[in-house]
């Protein structure tokens, strides 16, 4: 275990239980962090912290203990085990895919796993981690008890900054992990596919869209694996469309509507970049009932803040164009460096642009699977917005 000296007064975030330790507030280093571990101490040498050591991060440890405890295989079950116990409270019926545990909303820093059906997928997020990563297999085991445990390691590559597109993972052979959602049944590209393969953190907003899309027409732009639409299908929408720019991301959503007895129409499945598509759409005066748009973050550092802005307020101002009088918009950010305030003006800005007047009827993001720790608040990323138009 490494023991990390603070500066004088930069004890004052441990000690509200923030769990993120700057590079920049170490004084002094001693010791070998080679088993992950870090003992934060402040600056009279009192320890105050532990967590896992993270050397090539901005954020060098990320904290799991405020009491002395270290982090190790006991920690691990217990931490799991409550994350079991919340799920328990909270998930709807007929539901198998669900984010197991949340990283810092779980006080698991660093650490993901959500569970599709028989297999779960485990993320770790940081260096550290990776390093614990036999006892946290372990208790994963043992706590979820999966048929099959994926591990996903991209702790070393996101504490460098290097992109994760091709990121290998240790599977145990399996490529698409079925499993339920409200009593839909979808399949997770646990191999390949993005996130841990499904975005678990939409599901209120997909049941949401699913109780108000009766006979109306459904536009879901970035679809990726065209959750929404089935969710809407469901409800009794007349039609939707997915717009994504993957083949891959587009096939699955063919396959998520057969699964689901809904038919399957070329027409309905657009491999477009979602501006030029919407732009096309907005020409030729399209109209629908209700437009999803709930694109990547296009904000992953601060330096991309200013250009992320104008992205979403161009995305959402051609969406709105879009939307029939009386019709709906639910609009997302999941870029977690920018804020709901932010986010409402931009959208504000866009109505303004598109010369229509919406209302804010309801303001959603995760779900109650993916908790969020008061000491925590950066674990909020995802926000979403439903804006009803005028009319
Ligand atoms: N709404 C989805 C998740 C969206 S993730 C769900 O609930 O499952 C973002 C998606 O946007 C990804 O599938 C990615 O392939 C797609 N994407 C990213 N940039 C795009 C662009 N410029 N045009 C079209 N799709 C894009």
């Amino acid at each position: 275990m490494i023991r990390l000296a603070l500066k004088p007064g930069r004890e004052k975030s441990v000690l509200r239980r923030h769990p993120w330790i700057f590079s920049g507030s170490i004084a002094s280093e001693s010791g070998d962090g080679s088993d992950g571990r870090a003992e934060v101490v402040d600056a009279a040498g009192k320890p105050i912290a532990r967590g896992a050591y993270s050397p090539h991060s901005q954020i060098v440890a990320r904290l799991w203990t405020f009491d002395g405890r270290t982090p190790d295989l006991d920690l691990f079950r217990e931490r799991f085990a409550a994350a079991r116990r919340l799920r328990k409270d909270v998930l709807p019926a007929d539901t198998s895919g669900f984010r197991a545990v949340n990283s810092e909303g779980d006080r698991c820093a660093g650490v993901l796993v959500d569970v599709f059906g028989e297999v779960a997928v485990m993320e770790l997020l940081t260096e550290g981690t990776e390093l614990w990563r036999k006892d946290l297999e372990l208790a994963a085991r043992e706590t979820f008890t999966p048929a099959r445990l994926v591990i996903r390691e991209s702790g070393s590559d996101r504490d460098r900054g290097v992109r994760q597109s091709s990121l290998p993972r240790r599977g145990e052979g399996v490529a698409h992990a079925p499993f339920l959602e409200n009593g839909l049944r979808f399949f997770a590209d646990v191999s390949s596919g993005q996130k841990t393969g499904f975005y678990l953190d939409q599901r209120d907003n997909r049941s949401r869209l699913r109780s108000l899309a009766n006979g109306r027409s459904v536009l879901d732009l970035f679809s990726y694996s065209g959750a929404f639409s089935v969710a809407a299908l469901a409800g009794g929408a007349r039609r939707a469309v997915d717009v994504d720019s993957s083949d891959v991301a587009l096939a699955l959503a063919r396959e998520h509507r057969r699964a689901n007895g809904f038919p399957v129409h070329d027409r309905d499945f657009v491999r477009a970049d979602v501006f030029e598509d919407l732009r096309r759409r907005a020409e030729s005066r399209e109209s629908w009932d209700v437009v999803v748009c709930d694109p990547p973050a296009f904000a992953k550092k601060r330096g991309d803040l200013r250009r992320a802005a104008r992205g979403y307020q161009d995305v959402n101002r051609l969406a709105m164009s879009l939307v029939a009088p009386g019709g709906w918009l639910l609009t997302c950010s999941c870029s977690g460096l920018l804020s709901a305030d932010l986010f409402g003006k931009i959208v504000f800005s866009a109505s303004l642009e598109a010369g229509a007047e919406f209302a804010v009827v309801s303001r959603a993001g995760a779900g109650p699977d993916h908790p969020v720790s008061l000491d925590c608040p950066e674990g909020e990323y995802l926000k979403g917005l439903w804006l009803r138009r005028a009319g």
